[in-house]
């Protein structure tokens, strides 16, 4: 019997399409979240797309004894996918120790369970908010680290150094971090997507708000950047290009095809798009005016940054293939599937 994928923060947004990819490439997955930001109906989207409801089991990372458990008896889980974290910068520097608390914690004792229970193969959710404003575009892997923005972008680079330090420790442990751009879009299927609760923090569930007029305008942060309209500029990567990322990130684990023991990659389309070019090609997408507003910077937000995927495109075999216009309507076809959803319940 073919080994099992454990993917933790499975029902969350990225999670839950990278567990459909994975079902789509014939793993078998188990999932594993508290439900601190998604919620259980998550499984049914994914059974409505691939056919298959993985298991599925409410577990706290930070609580060592109940994953200590769960890992006991069981061999038939060799890898990991872990993407279980609070991930709101702004939440992050108003209570840093509650983030310190779970995205450090919970790592921890996922790396310890991994060593004592001999499961291998670690894939990690990091961002590109590690290269802070980076001194050169677009951003390979060879840039340095900056100076982190926010207690949110420090917990990322921690966690990327303890599963490096734990790999050169010569555990036998092999991990891949993937340093996403800006994940945006929904499955096709318009069955899971990003469900923010309360305010979003992030450009695209803003706009999708906007338009269906739960928001009643869009405030823009800045337009006086030196970028060519003056907003700033991000890599912004469909969700199931970034979910396929993992597939083969996850593969090349258990293939032992990574030869350093620790590996990382960027995850983004290779082109940058400012935010009111994003706002026309969503308008563009879906015929939708998006009601907005010019409004101060955002403190601590990033000129511009977009990636280049040389690495990732020739070691790890993946590019990104979706245009922003379909990854817009997938955003937008998603929005008014859950609205018409939570309606009905
Ligand atoms: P999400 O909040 O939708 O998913 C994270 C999931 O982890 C949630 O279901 C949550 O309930 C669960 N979780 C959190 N803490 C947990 C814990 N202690 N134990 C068990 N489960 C826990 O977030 P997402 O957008 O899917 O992000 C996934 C990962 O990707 C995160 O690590 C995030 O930091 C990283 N990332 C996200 C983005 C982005 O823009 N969405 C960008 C770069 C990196
Ligand atoms: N942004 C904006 N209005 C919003 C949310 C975001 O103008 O309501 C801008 C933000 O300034 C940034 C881009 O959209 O330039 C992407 O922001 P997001 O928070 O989605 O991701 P970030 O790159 O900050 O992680």
């Amino acid at each position: 019997m073919g080994k099992k994928i454990l993917v933790t923060g499975g029902t969350g947004y990225i999670g839950s399409h990278t567990v459909v990819e994975l079902i789509n490439a014939h793993h078998e997955v188990v999932i594993l979240d508290n439900l601190y930001n998604s919620g259980i109906s998550v499984l049914d989207g994914i059974r409505d797309i691939t056919g298959v409801k993985p298991e599925f089991h409410q577990i706290d990372l930070c609580d060592k004894e109940r994953l200590d458990a769960f890992f006991a008896g069981r061999d038939d889980i060799d890898s990991v996918i872990h993407f279980a974290a609070y991930k709101a910068v702004g939440e992050s520097a108003e209570k840093p120790l509650m983030y310190y608390h779970n995205n450090l914690n919970s790592t921890l004792n996922l790396l310890d369970a991994m060593i004592r229970h001999g499961i291998s193969n670690i894939v990690f959710s990091s961002s590109c908010t590690v290269y802070g404003e980076p001194d050169k575009l677009p951003v390979d892997e060879q840039a340095p680290v900056k100076e982190p923005s926010s207690p949110y972008g420090n917990t990322k680079q921690v966690n990327e150094q303890m599963i490096r330090f734990t790999v050169e420790a010569g555990h036998p442990i092999r991990g891949i971090s993937l340093r996403y751009f800006n994940p945006i879009g929904a499955h096709p299927s318009a069955k899971i997507g990003e469900a923010p609760q309360g305010i979003p923090n992030n450009l695209l569930p803003y706009i999708t708000q906007t338009a269906f007029g739960i928001r009643e305008k869009l405030k823009v942060f800045g337009n006086d950047y030196d970028t060519p309209d003056g907003t700033p500029i991000r890599d912004y990567i469909n969700v199931v290009d970034l979910s396929k990322a993992h597939v083969v990130a996850i593969e090349r684990l258990i293939d032992q095809k990574n030869k350093k023991g620790y590996e990382f990659f960027n995850i983004g389309t290779g082109r940058g798009h400012t935010v009111l070019e994003v706002i026309q090609a969503f308008e563009r997408a879906t015929g939708q005016k998006i009601n907005h507003q010019i409004v101060a910077r955002r403190p601590g937000d990033v000129e511009k940054v977009y990636a280049d995927t040389t690495a990732a495109n020739q070691e790890l075999g993946w590019k990104a293939e979706k245009t922003l216009e379909e990854t817009l309507l997938s955003a937008w076809n998603w929005e008014k599937a859950y609205r018409q959803n939570k309606n009905e319940q």
